[in-house]
């Protein structure tokens, strides 16, 4: 069964309030009724040690019966019907006997008020007898009857009542304001979430822009509209980016391919000779095509996610020196010195890749350099970390342009790549094979001054 967040959340706190108030409710009476009980049997006792020694006091030389009725009313308005014998056996005075009832027709209010307030209260009169004593000598008997085990007088029942009143309506008013709060409770958590679920459906149907711009009061709710507004951000990225892709990559293709067409539609009607010239610019367009669909190979291949990591202990000194060797030829083109400043480093890592990301660096260098330029590396090992630098003089990058630069398909200016014959997918792979090793990769750049890379991978150790 589904239900609605906001009923599941008022109608649990309603049970759980309805259930722990009237818990409380049974709990408490029960406490008060005990204690209230304890209480009133021991003023009983009181009472009655009180009657014995008032009917005592009675007494001077002989009994006065006026006195001990006196007794005997009050006694009665207490829950006690008495009687007194004297010390010849004689009664001097029997409540009972002078009203005409009996000690049930007496005492029949604390009856029907204990019948009212017990259910199943049973109440049994029970007749004590007491010796009344004066100066050391047995001057008469007392009976004195009264309900057992305990009885509420009606001034203990109004009291006792109204006890129970007010906690019935203390719990009841707390259980109005539980729902309420209840009520308010699940309100300020629903909406939110209904909120943001309708922003979340209008980003899933591609409205990117749809944000959640409320701050909600619970933390929780808020950290998530702010995830989802930066979701909703980078999906708008990501679907530019793919749709950039794809024309970058039908630019990219239909170039070289419509050459290649016009060409060979030419030398298919005859109008076009089938030169080695011709057939050379061909050739050359489609190994653009070629080297394209490799890139994007190769890409996929190290895209997050794809990468596989073939991790050994290598020394990254020798594999430098192994690079710088065989991209000398290029840079000696260009009249384009490489300084190399290395420290001795060993690091774990996977070495094939690693060569790769230092690879695209220098052949960028080496690209983006005017004729005799210079190229510094520089390897170290800093504070736990494995550090690596390429810095150069060449055109450097225009500073809007530095935060796309590891984006696919991204050039600095779109005119550089026929003369360079790059296709944007350099930076984006070397940035992802550092962050496969968990390092981070840098690029500082000032257009016509040169640019600085630097890479900085967690581990490795400097060898003697
Ligand atoms: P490409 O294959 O086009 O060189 P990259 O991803 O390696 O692709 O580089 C992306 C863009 O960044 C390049 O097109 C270029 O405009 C710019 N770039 C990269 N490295 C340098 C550099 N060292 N100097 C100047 N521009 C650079």
């Amino acid at each position: 069964m589904k239900v609605k967040l906001r009923s599941a959340l008022s109608t649990t706190h309603g049970i759980t309030a309805f259930v722990t108030v009237i818990s409380i409710l049974i709990l408490l009476n029960r406490i008060v009724d005990s204690q209230f009980i304890e209480y009133v049997k021991q003023t009983q006792n009181i009472k009655l040690e009180n009657i014995i020694t008032d009917i005592s006091h009675q007494y001077h030389d002989d009994w006065r019966e006026f006195r001990i009725r006196q007794t005997g009313d009050r006694a009665l308005e207490d829950g006690f019907v008495i009687s007194v014998e004297n010390s010849q056996g004689d009664i001097i005075f029997d409540i009972a006997k002078e009203r005409e009832s009996s000690p049930e027709e007496l005492l029949s209010d604390i009856s029907k008020s204990m019948k009212n307030h017990y259910k199943n209260w049973v109440g049994k009169i029970t007749t004590h007898e007491r010796r009344l004593i004066h100066e050391n000598r047995q001057i008469g008997t007392l009976f004195i009857s009264y309900y057992t085990p305990f009885y509420f007088t009606s001034e203990d029942s109004k009291f006792i009542n109204s006890i129970h009143e007010v906690i019935t309506i203390s719990i009841f008013l707390s259980i109005f304001f539980a729902l309420i709060l209840g009520l308010l409770i699940s309100r300020s958590i629903s909406i939110p979430i209904l909120k943001t679920t309708k922003a979340t459906r209008e980003i899933s149907k591609g409205n990117y822009d749809e944000h959640i711009s409320e701050t909600f009061k619970i933390i929780e709710i808020n950290e998530l509209a702010l995830w989802i507004n930066k979701l909703a951000k980078d999906l708008k990225e990501h679907e530019l980016t793919r749709k950039r892709i794809v024309s970058d990559v039908s630019h990219e293709l239909r170039t070289p391919l419509a050459a290649i067409q016009i060409n060979l539609e030419g030398i298919v009607d005859g109008v076009l000779e089938p030169d080695e010239e011709r057939l050379e610019g061909i050739y050359k367009e489609i190994l653009r095509v070629n080297r394209l669909v490799g890139e994007l190979t190769k890409l996929a291949r190290y895209e997050n996610g794809n990468m596989e990591l073939n991790r050994r202990v290598f020394n990254l000194k020798e594999t430098l020196d192994s690079i710088v060797y065989t991209l000398e030829p290029q840079a000696n083109i260009k009249d384009i010195k490489i300084i190399v400043n290395k420290t001795n480093v060993e690091y774990y890592g996977d070495e094939d890749k690693i060569k790769q990301a230092i690879i695209n660096l220098i052949s960028n260098s080496i690209k983006y350099s005017n004729e005799n330029g210079r190229i510094y590396i520089y390897l170290d090992f800093k504070k736990g970390n494995t550090i690596l630098e390429i810095k150069d003089y060449g055109i450097g990058i225009p500073k809007e342009n530095l935060k796309y630069i590891f984006e696919r398909f991204y050039r600095a200016d779109k005119s550089r790549d026929k003369s360079t014959g790059g296709f944007g997918i350099g930076l984006t792979i070397t940035k992802e094979i550092v962050e496969a090793h968990s390092g981070t990769i840098q690029i500082e750049s000032k257009v016509g001054k040169g640019t600085d890379v630097m890479i900085s991978l967690p581990g490795g150790k400097i060898i003697r």
